[in-house]
């Protein structure tokens, strides 16, 4: 059995049970067994695609997760390049997102209303002084990384399928595969045949019957009637009578299977064979992280979650830390965070681009005094985020 690619003739027909689980444990399958040692099913042998095999194994059924290290594909080392960095500011602006007490009190009220239950009367009255405006200074570095793994991957095979195989060239290493995310900086996923890789194999799973047992009935087909025990008879008023149920048979068919005893192989799709090659999975993703230097109780992270103004943004394939910054923690920042970053997705990927920014962010600390009680709250973020952990009125029902 054999159809032309291109004016190679390639064989389809079965391959010995390499990729075969099961155990041989049934008469057929041991006649099987015997076919395959007398060497009739050797010359059938698919051909080898061993740049793959050498690396994730022959096409075989894994299960999920089994060997996820060993699929993924370190890229080759990045080409170096020159990279020289964004004319740098001359000094951090201080007065970003100054405000007054009528926008405190706004941004106050804004927030409580925003929290169930919270009353406003508190908000409304409480003496507001002493408006600091501490600005935090957040380093923010994005890596947009692309990473690679490829899979052995099989669907069901019929006559007239195109396949392409080994013969018809050498296949492409994982990162010589040309994979586009659509966007720079946008996740993305992308699974792609490898050329040159495909081959077809008797289906592992129903051993190239196309069918499978049914696991219900065990291929009985049929089980004895609920009704009548399997009898077939049921009483009536004048004596036995056949069964209402299965109308005398005594059997009713099996409901998986609908009393064929086997259903379609779900592995090849009833086709008996797999077309089986290697797919190589590509993905994109933005990474990013902060360090933020921040003098206020407000706690860190916090300004990781709110507009700031930009002061300072380069893009690159290659970045070098920020050396000559007017602001020593920035410094600092960038020579820890961007060569940690680059380490850490070099590791798993090729870093794509790269993008450092210096962003301030208001956080303005104000001192409260309300029905003889007292402390600090913020207002943090252009978009002017309120921290207040101990609000005097988070109940409704509170007396205060
Ligand atoms: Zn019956
Ligand atoms: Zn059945
Ligand atoms: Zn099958």
């Amino acid at each position: 059995m054999g159809f032309k690619f291109g004016d190679i003739e390639i064989d389809t027909d079965y391959s010995s049970s390499e990729t075969s689980l099961a155990s041989s444990s049934s008469d057929e399958e041991k006649k099987m067994a015997k076919k395959a040692s007398k060497g009739k099913d050797h010359k059938y042998r698919p051909d080898k695609v061993d740049a793959y095999e050498s690396i994730i194994g022959q096409p075989t059924y894994r299960k999920k997760g089994d060997d996820r290290k060993k699929t993924r594909f370190l890229p080759p080392p990045d080409e170096p390049t020159d990279t020289e960095y964004k004319p740098l500011p001359k000094d951090i602006p201080k007065d970003v997102g100054r405000l007054d007490g009528k926008s405190v009190r706004d941004a106050l009220l804004k927030y409580v209303q925003s929290q169930s239950c919270w009353r406003t009367g508190a908000a409304e009255s409480m003496e507001l002084s002493d408006l600091k405006l501490n600005s935090a200074i957040v380093y923010r570095c994005e890596m947009f990384v692309e990473e690679r793994k490829v899979k052995w991957k099989s669907t069901g095979y019929k006559k007239g399928d195109s396949i392409d195989p080994p013969k018809a060239g050498s296949a492409p290493m994982p990162w010589e595969l040309e994979m586009k995310p659509s966007n720079q900086w946008k996740e993305d996923k992308l699974k792609k045949e490898v050329p040159h890789t495909c081959s077809v194999r008797k289906c592992w799973y129903c051993k190239g019957k196309g069918k499978v047992r049914c696991r219900e009935c065990k291929g009985k087909e049929f089980f004895a009637c609920d009704h009548c025990s399997g009898s077939g008879e049921q009483e009536g008023p004048e004596g036995p009578q056949p069964c209402g149920i299965c109308s005398g048979s005594g059997q009713r068919a099996c409901g998986r299977c609908h009393g064929h005893g086997n259903y379609k192989c779900k592995t090849c799709d009833g086709h008996k064979k797999l077309k089986w090659y290697v797919q190589n999975h590509t993905k994109w993703e933005t990474h990013s992280e902060d360090k933020i230097h921040e003098e206020t109780a407000l706690p860190d992270h916090l300004v990781s979650e709110v507009k700031g103004q930009e002061v300072y943004c380069d893009e690159n394939a290659v970045l070098v830390p920020l050396s000559d910054f007017p602001e020593e923690h920035i410094q600092k920042f960038s020579k820890e965070l961007l060569p940690a970053m680059i380490a850490k997705y070099k590791k798993d990927g090729r870093i794509l681009a790269m993008r450092h920014k210096v962003l301030v962010t208001p956080v303005t600390e104000v001192s409260w005094k309300f029905d003889g009680h007292g402390g600090k709250f913020f207002v943090y973020g252009l978009d002017r985020k309120v921290y207040f952990p101990d609000y005097p009125q988070q109940c409704c029902c509170s007396l205060l």
